[in-house]
């Protein structure tokens, strides 16, 4: 049995919006148990968004959730933080339409995260045992979770680029993989869809300080990568984020391929649909001992 966790300590984050360029000033706060995550829009009237499958409007790019008509995007770094900390609940201020894309990573929400502290409170958090396989299927794309005692992650990526061709990683999500594994991975982009996005208007706050940038043949930001294998870590990091979105902890493998925000969050819609093939459970998780800590599958 594992007790909900909020945070300690108010964290305070200022930083740029990837698509808009500005800087959003977010407050983290401790909230009560069976709270979750809830965003409150500041500069739109306290409107508050959940952090719940319920509220993704989009996925293009980031994945945003939306209430009352009034968004948050690019959720998925910070939830992946909080996921990965195991805090189950907590409150965020924000005053803009985007959560502060930072370096690309969780890796600075962890740190302030770690700093405020986590608090433990009194009631046992629930999971979802997942107890026959589901699966989403489009085209080359494919994304399943299947019966597994534990969370784990295996998942592949595959680009026509000199850089980087297939990558592909299996890893359990225990707090300290996720740490010292997964949140440093950057997110990543292609030159000509950073030029294509900022002539919409979009990716205003992209720059070679918060993405890896892929040229034609090379990675353009001096070649510095923190893993060999980081596009693939930040896919697994990205899904941590995402499928958090269904508002309980899993207890199963997901095995991804090629997929990304879109699938991370059909696949949470099919496995609400699919009452039989879960059930919800607080019982002690057995870990499954890990190959290793990022053994390649
Ligand atoms: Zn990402």
């Amino acid at each position: 049995m594992r007790l909900q966790n909020t945070i300690k300590n108010e964290i305070l984050v200022s930083g740029l919006g990837l698509h808009t360029g500005r800087v959003i000033n977010m407050k983290l706060m401790p909230a009560p148990r069976d709270t979750g995550v809830e965003f409150i829009r500041t500069d739109k009237g306290n409107v508050r968004i959940k952090a719940n499958v319920c509220f993704v409007s989009d996925t293009t790019f980031a994945t945003t959730l939306a209430a009352e008509g009034v968004k948050v995007g690019t959720v998925e770094h910070l939830l992946a933080a909080l996921a990965g900390l195991h805090i189950d609940n907590v409150f965020v201020e924000i005053d803009g339409p985007e959560v502060p894309i930072m370096d690309g990573s969780s890796l600075p929400y962890i740190s302030k995260i770690l700093d405020a502290g986590i608090a433990k409170q009194a009631k046992a958090v629930n999971f979802i045992r997942i107890l026959e396989p589901i699966a989403v299927t489009e085209g080359p794309c494919q994304i399943a979770v299947t019966p597994y005692e534990g969370t784990r992650i295996t998942y592949r990526v595959f680009y026509t680029h000199p850089a980087f061709g297939e990558q592909k990683m299996g890893i359990d999500i225990t707090t300290m993989n996720f740490i010292n594994e997964l949140a440093p991975a950057r997110t990543f982009g292609f030159l000509r869809d950073v030029e294509m996005l900022k002539s919409k208007g979009l990716a205003r706050g992209g720059s070679l300080d918060n993405a890896i940038v892929l040229g034609d043949k090379e990675v353009i930001n001096g070649g510095k990568l923190r893993f060999k294998d980081e596009f693939v870590r930040h896919k697994i990091l990205d899904a941590v984020g995402d499928i958090s979105l269904i508002g309980l902890p899993i207890y199963g493998h997901i095995i991804a391929n090629k997929s990304g925000h879109t699938l991370h969050v059909k696949l949470l819609r099919k496995i609400l649909l699919n009452r039989n093939a879960w059930e919800i459970s607080s019982e002690p998780m057995v870990i499954t001992p890990a190959p290793g800590l990022a053994a390649q599958v």
